[in-house]
């Protein structure tokens, strides 16, 4: 009895609206996006319909365990902060998440989710700070930006751009322009890690005087690029 205790919950132990498959839980330093610095629970959910060239998470590509909503609610409980990020991969490929960021927001933490903008963003809880991706040609899914999604972001969410250089940065000013993304929303442009040195593009921003929010990976000066963290 005490093994089948500890056995990992399969699929069809737990009913279909009611589930989510998880790669981790666990607590860190917000390391990106406007909440940066707070310490915040990670809930990272298992799966992505994008292969980003620069992927630091492809470990959530697959794999993971299934949990109950409520055992990802404990779990996030038990961490004692304020602050809950849904990330992956791409958390809204599971349609559950939306359930657990209303399910969390009603218990009153601040929520941000973050999404690669591919995917439909309307109707999400609106309690909850959107994290959008747009993603630039260097990632490789320029061609997957869901242009609709610019519609429903609204003045206290992102757009987040991550560059691999030059030619992603002047893409990313020209997408900022063409969609007037400054005045709809916070526009942060991040280096990727190895790519673009952080002060080349802060040498940028400066010198265009762009009003868009300069980010670098916090928890990656902190711990590495390490899962879990
Ligand atoms: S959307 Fe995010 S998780 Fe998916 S491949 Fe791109 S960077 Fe990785």
């Amino acid at each position: 009895m005490g093994s089948d205790r500890a056995r990992p919950l399969q699929r069809d132990d737990i009913a279909p609206d009611e589930r989510l498959r998880v790669t981790e839980i666990f607590l860190s330093i917000q390391g990106e996006a406007a909440s940066v610095g707070w310490p915040t629970v990670f809930v990272r959910l298992t799966g992505c319909p994008l292969r980003c060239r620069w992927c630091d998470t492809a470990y959530a590509f697959r794999g993971g365990g299934w949990q109950s909503l409520e055992q990802i609610e404990d779990k996030v409980a038990e961490y004692g902060v304020r602050h809950v990020c849904i990330t992956g991969g791409e958390p809204l490929a599971q349609p559950n998440c939306r359930v657990l960021i209303a399910r969390l927001a009603e218990r009153g933490y601040n929520i941000s989710i973050e999404t690669s903008g591919t995917l439909d963003i309307a109707g999400l809880d609106p309690r909850a700070v959107v994290v959008m991706d747009i993603k630039t040609p260097g990632s490789g899914e320029q061609g997957r930006n869901r242009l609709a999604n610019l519609d429903h972001l609204r003045v206290t969410d992102q757009a987040k751009f991550v560059l691999a250089g030059r030619a992603d940065y002047d893409w990313a000013c020209a997408f900022v322009r063409e969609h007037d993304l400054t005045s709809r929303t916070n526009v942060l442009f991040s280096p990727v890690a190895g790519e673009l040195e952080p002060r080349d593009l802060a040498e940028w921003i400066l010198a265009d005087r762009l009003s868009v929010c300069f980010q670098i990976q916090l928890h990656k000066s902190l711990w590495g690029n390490v899962a879990g963290r």
